[in-house]
C-alpha cells in the first residue's frame, strides 16, 4: 500500500504541485474543467487514453495528439503547446518522476517551455523509492509497451515480463529522464494521481 502522505508531501516539497482523486472520471472532470481556450499537447498514454479526455478538451482548446492526428505534426505541435499532458513510467514516495521514451517527444516537452505540466498516474505507479520507480519503469512499464506495440524485442517475447537491456532494433528505451525537482523552464508541474490501476 503506498504511503500517498509521503509523496504528496516530497512533491510538494520539490516543487510539483499535487492533486489526488479517487476515479479516473474525477480527474477527467477536473482537468476539463481546468482547461480553456489553450493549446494542449498530450503524449503518448494509456492512462490519459483511458481517461477519456481527449475530444472533451477539443471542445474549447486546441489539442494536439499524435495517436490522434497525423504523428509528425501533432508531436511538433504538441512540444510547442501551451499545457502539456502525459503519464509516468513511475513516482517515487520520496518525490521523483520517471519517465523511459524512445522517440523523445514525451521527455523534451514535458521538461521545457510549458505553462502547465500535468503527470497524471495512477496508484499502481508508485514506488517507495526512485531506484524502485526506475525499477519499475525498466522491468514493468517498458516490458509491457513492447508487448502493447507487438514488439520482437526480449521484454516482449519473454514469459515474464523484465528487462534484458537489449540491442534489438526495436528498443524503445533510449532515455530516461527523472524530474528530482520541478524545471526551471515548466512554470507548474503537477501530478495528478488516480486511486486506480492505470496504464503501464
Ligand atoms: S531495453 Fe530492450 S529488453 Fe529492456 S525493456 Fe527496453 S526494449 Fe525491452
Amino acid at each position: 500500500m503506498a504511503d500517498l502522505e509521503k509523496l504528496r508531501r516530497n512533491l510538494e516539497s520539490h516543487g510539483f504541485g499535487y492533486r489526488y482523486f479517487e476515479t479516473p472520471e474525477e480527474a477527467a472532470d477536473y482537468l476539463c474543467a481546468s482547461l480553456h481556450g489553450r493549446t494542449v499537447g498530450i503524449g503518448g498514454s494509456i492512462t490519459v487514453e483511458e481517461l477519456g479526455v481527449y475530444p472533451r478538451l477539443a471542445e474549447d482548446n486546441q489539442v494536439f495528439w499524435h495517436w490522434k492526428q497525423d504523428p509528425a505534426q501533432a508531436r511538433a505541435q504538441a512540444g510547442a503547446a501551451e499545457v502539456y499532458l502525459c503519464s509516468a513510467n513511475g513516482v517515487s514516495e520520496t518525490g521523483e518522476i520517471v519517465n523511459i521514451d524512445g522517440t523523445g517527444n514525451r521527455l523534451a516537452a514535458s521538461m521545457y517551455g510549458k505553462k502547465k505540466v500535468y503527470i497524471i498516474i495512477g496508484v499502481n505507479k508508485v514506488e517507495p523509492t526512485l531506484e524502485q520507480a526506475i525499477r519499475r519503469a525498466r522491468d514493468v512499464a517498458a516490458p509491457l509497451n513492447c508487448r502493447r506495440f507487438g514488439l520482437q524485442t526480449p521484454c516482449a517475447l519473454a514469459e515474464e515480463p523484465r528487462c534484458f537491456d537489449c540491442s534489438h532494433p526495436q528498443r524503445i528505451c533510449k532515455g530516461l529522464l527523472v524530474f528530482w525537482r520541478k524545471m526551471n523552464g515548466v512554470d507548474e508541474c503537477e501530478v495528478v494521481l488516480i486511486n486506480r490501476k492505470l496504464g503501464y
